[in-house]
């Protein structure tokens, strides 16, 4: 299993790189070898019946699928978590999905959980204690539903968002007692430039993504939901 772990990692790295409009992303040689592996996990997936929830005006009544990604990052100096998915308690409800409604019954999407994000950890023997540092995009259910399982890993965060979170029904807030690192812009999570945290609000208030330079590709970013078109902010 984990070598099909390890193939599905390399698909996705050169699949899922995602350039955001006006973003300037350095063509310089990677500057430290940093990072040298990157799991792509399988965090859940949701899917709504009509896609102009999201994209008002437009594609009404089409059915739209949300894919849900984590992506457990070696760096020498140690494991980097970013995202955490939904929450694996829904991989135990009946055809392992919830429905979240933002504003009452029918306006939320269905979140589906077939296989855990602990199961797919100790597959390739990671345990929670093993994960040096985490971040999560945003507060949304969908990335941040397993914050958690990782109680005494560091937690990068932008500060807007660790604010905001709980403020609605459709986010997560987050525990107090979780230790956590306030951010206020971007953040060079090792000092190398091989993974930098970058603010990329909008989304949500404190929304961030995630660029990762990574020897075999190059420059890589993890935007979270960054570019999804949404007015629910
Ligand atoms: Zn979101």
């Amino acid at each position: 299993m984990e070598a099909n772990v390890k193939h599905a990692v390399l698909v996705a790295v050169l699949g899922l790189a995602a350039v955001i409009p006006g973003m300037r992303i350095s063509a310089a040689p990677n500057p430290a070898a940093g990072v040298d592996r990157l799991y792509v996990i399988d965090c859940g997936d949701g899917s709504g019946s009509d896609e102009s929830r999201w994209t008002p005006g437009a594609n009404v009544g089409t059915p739209v699928g949300f894919p849900g990604h984590c992506y457990l990052i070696h760096h020498a100096q140690g494991w980097f978590l970013w995202d955490t998915g939904i929450d694996d308690a829904v991989a135990q409800l009946p055809n392992h999905e919830r429905v979240f409604h933002e504003w009452g019954p029918g306006t939320g999407p269905t979140w589906r959980k077939p296989i855990t994000l602990a199961a797919q950890l100790e597959e390739i023997h990671i345990k929670p204690a093993d994960i040096k540092l985490m971040a999560v995009s945003h507060s949304h259910p969908d990335h941040a539903g397993n914050v958690e399982m990782f109680p005494n890993t560091l937690m990068l965060v932008q500060k807007v968002e660790y604010e905001w979170a709980g403020s609605r029904q459709d986010t997560v807030a987050f525990n107090k007692k979780h230790p956590v690192k306030l951010l206020d812009g971007d953040y060079d999570i090792f000092g190398d430039r091989s993974l930098v945290l970058l603010s990329t609000p909008g989304h949500t208030p404190g929304h961030q993504s995630l660029l990762v330079r990574l020897p075999q590709t190059g420059p890589v970013i993890l935007s979270g939901d960054v570019a999804h078109f949404d007015t629910s902010f």
